[in-house]
């Protein structure tokens, strides 16, 4: 390994050991707040370093508390820049790999009535309603039944599934619906395709 690799990857231990820059910590910033702090430092190098390291204020995109920007010489900023950028590499590859391994089914228990999400259950898949021993929690599989469920969770459950399938859509909100809903005029609210509909209409037709 070259030295300015090895550099690298021991800033990377550096902020997680001594800054507690660790994958928690880098999983609660927002997204690209690394990748725009790493590129904040190699800026500088490419365009302050000709005048001096003295008198420095954090850019205006810096992502954190001014303080937290510390730019000392070109080749160690250019070392945190790239330990920062590696963060932000790490930060999606988990976030990627969550959405990968965990499958989200919309479950419903048949004797509360209670509306979840399948890793909502409990360990020998208890229902997840308030006070209720149930466990016969049947998968929401069926559109009619998605979308009887995505009415009385109030648009929550399901509505992955069910847009995927194209049974539901997103319009913008009219001025009218915005008011009734505390919403701000063309936010975003989700109806019924022509499709979903028939599906509804069918299930109904056959009880
Ligand atoms: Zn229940």
């Amino acid at each position: 390994m070259n030295k300015a690799f090895e550099d690298v990857m021991a800033e990377r231990r550096r902020q997680i050991e001594a800054e507690g820059f660790d994958t928690a910590h880098d999983d609660g910033h927002g997204e690209g707040d690394l990748a725009l702090a790493g590129a904040c430092y190699a800026r500088y190098v490419g365009t302050c370093s000709p005048f001096g390291y003295t008198g420095i204020s954090a850019p205006k995109d810096w992502p954190w508390s001014p303080k937290w920007f510390k730019p000392t010489t070109p080749r160690r900023d250019l070392v945190k820049a790239a330990a920062l950028i590696l963060a932000e590499i790490e930060r999606l590859d988990r976030a990627t790999a969550q959405t990968v391994s965990e499958p989200v089914t919309a479950v419903r228990c048949s004797e509360c009535g209670w509306i979840g999400e399948s890793t909502d259950l409990g360990a020998e898949g208890e229902c997840g309603g308030e006070g209720c021993p149930g466990t016969s929690v049947n998968e929401i599989a069926d559109p009619a039944a998605m979308i009887r469920a995505w009415h009385d969770s109030d648009g929550h459950y399901c509505g992955k599934q069910l847009a995927d399938a194209g049974y539901i859509a997103p319009r913008p909100a009219t001025v009218n619906e915005a008011g009734a809903l505390d919403m701000e005029p063309g936010a975003t609210v989700w109806d019924l395709t022509a499709v979903g509909e028939a599906a509804l209409n069918a299930a109904k037709a056959e009880g």
